[in-house]
């Protein structure tokens, strides 16, 4: 019997890794296997712990990944799936090969960082630290991303094709569509890898990329994120308040530090300040973009126009390419991010990580946490357990490079820039479905979220909704 099995974002958000094996002939060792999503964990240590585990299936045996996004807890783990043999092909589409070009070198020379800062204070079990992977060998993974069109059906093997339809997540970003045929018949398995907003308007501003996810699809078997399962969006304008925010910060001189996904978070946030700054709501302060993917991430994203809405390519129309703009910063050299440090008059400093787990955030942070004239806005999720989480939530310090630093600055956050339906959204789509899936699995949502979400689904859809565990097995009957 065919079935998935749950290898990650089982009980959590990040690690996204489900197996598909066909299984069709009980003679043979396995069946055609392939994984959607090959993510990495993030967050808590017990999770973080998972990416040194080898995957139940060695990495030789899988045959093919299908990647629905270019986010860190969805691709980060390939270059370690490649580096333990896998050598088959990473089928995605165009925007998201291009962004993974950008996002997973990057994560690798963070993995070399951090092995490098264990060896220098000896404070890990293994002498010496290495990384989970090198700069180096997530660049030599490029060569087996293959792109595929979107609403395209490719076929895998005799028994599964798939076709990737658009999520609305961000740039690129895909749900995929999984014909598998079993017993003579065809199954439908739907994956819906992260969610994007279902309404585009003022309550999810900035938004670059198509609005509202692939509607009136049908599934035999449906494996849905839950990330936001049990909260809801804001249904105000956040604009306002975030343009009192930064006058606020600036009026005390104090700079506003906003960490922010390179990738899409940080380009969306990009145009919102400008177009504040010109229509005279907030003052023309210094703006440093600095995360050293940035510059080519929003060179990707001029690139594919494809992907806009009809605000964002008016938007990119009237102001052109951030790269260009005055008193906008982009940060490239160590040395540059440094002189930012020094700037002692109210700015605005975008960086990343955007859950403040790595990168030149840290710095920025360690910097000015201390003095209550700076702000921290927090303008995406913070999975628990990490930096941003901590910051978030109120504590009096946060450690970083090993010492604790004290949380004076004020911290706000504004959870409308999310790229994540809220239950109201998913369940606005889900009535679009043209036949109720005969069984539902949750994934990617913290544990509170993902029950709540299915006992919402139950009590309002009337569904078969099941929140998946990790390496659980679905026979796909
Ligand atoms: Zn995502």
């Amino acid at each position: 019997m065919p079935y998935i099995q749950f290898l990650g974002a089982a009980g959590t958000v990040t690690g996204s890794k489900h197996l598909i094996n066909t299984a069709h002939d009980s003679s043979s060792k396995h069946g055609f296997q392939i994984l959607i999503d090959c993510g990495l964990f993030q967050g808590q240590k017990e999770w973080r712990e998972r990416n040194w585990q080898d995957t139940p299936v060695p990495a030789r045996e899988i045959d093919a990944v299908v990647l629905t996004h270019a986010h860190l807890d969805h691709c980060g783990w390939i270059p370690r799936l490649v580096k333990e043999g896998f050598r088959g092909p990473i089928y995605a589409t165009q925007p998201t090969i291009d962004l993974c070009s950008v996002v997973l070198p990057d994560s690798g020379h963070l993995q070399e960082e951090d092995a490098a800062f264990y060896n220098k204070r000896k404070v890990s079990k293994h002498d010496p630290a290495l990384p989970l992977y090198s700069l180096k060998e997530a660049q030599d993974c490029q060569r087996f991303f293959k792109p595929v069109a979107v609403e395209q059906t490719t076929q895998l093997s005799p028994e599964l094709s798939f076709r990737f339809v658009r999520a609305a997540h961000i740039l690129g970003s895909c749900m995929v569509e999984i014909t598998l045929q079993t017993n003579g018949r065809n199954r439908r398995l739907f994956f819906t890898g992260d969610i994007g907003r279902v309404r585009d308007s003022l309550i999810a501003p900035g938004k670059v990329v198509h609005s509202g996810p692939q509607e009136n699809e049908t599934a035999d078997l449906l494996v849905m994120e839950s990330t936001y399962g049990n909260r809801q969006h804001p249904h105000t304008d956040p604009r306002p308040e975030l343009a009192r925010l930064i006058r606020e910060t600036a009026q005390r001189g104090g700079s506003v530090i906003v960490p922010a996904f390179a990738v899409e978070r940080t380009q969306k946030f990009l145009f919102i300040l400008k177009r504040l700054m010109e229509t005279g709501q907030i003052p023309r302060l210094p703006v440093y973009c600095d995360s050293p993917m940035a510059i080519r991430a929003v060179e990707i994203f001029l690139k594919h126009t494809e992907e806009y809405t009809e605000r964002a390519a008016e938007l990119i129309k009237t102001y052109g390419s951030p790269i260009e703009w005055p008193g906008f910063t982009f940060a490239l050299t160590a040395e540059q991010s440094k002189k930012i440090n020094e700037s002692h008059y109210p700015s605005i400093i975008v960086s990343s990580s955007g859950m403040v787990t790595g990168g030149r955030i840290l710095h920025h942070m360690a910097q000015r946490l201390p003095d209550p004239k700076n702000l921290v806005i927090f303008i995406g999720f913070q999975a628990p357990g990490t930096r941003g989480a901590i910051i978030k939530s109120g504590a009096p310090e946060v450690k970083i490079f090993g010492d604790f630093v004290p949380i004076r600055a004020q911290v706000a956050a504004l959870e409308q820039f999310s790229d994540h339906a809220d239950p109201p959204e998913m369940l606005e789509w889900l009535r679009t479905f043209k036949n109720q899936p005969g069984a539902t699995y949750l994934v990617h949502g913290e544990p509170a979220a993902a029950a709540q979400l299915r006992d919402r689904m139950k009590k309002e859809l009337g569904w078969n909704v099941q929140v998946a565990e990790y390496m659980e097995r679905v026979e796909v009957k």
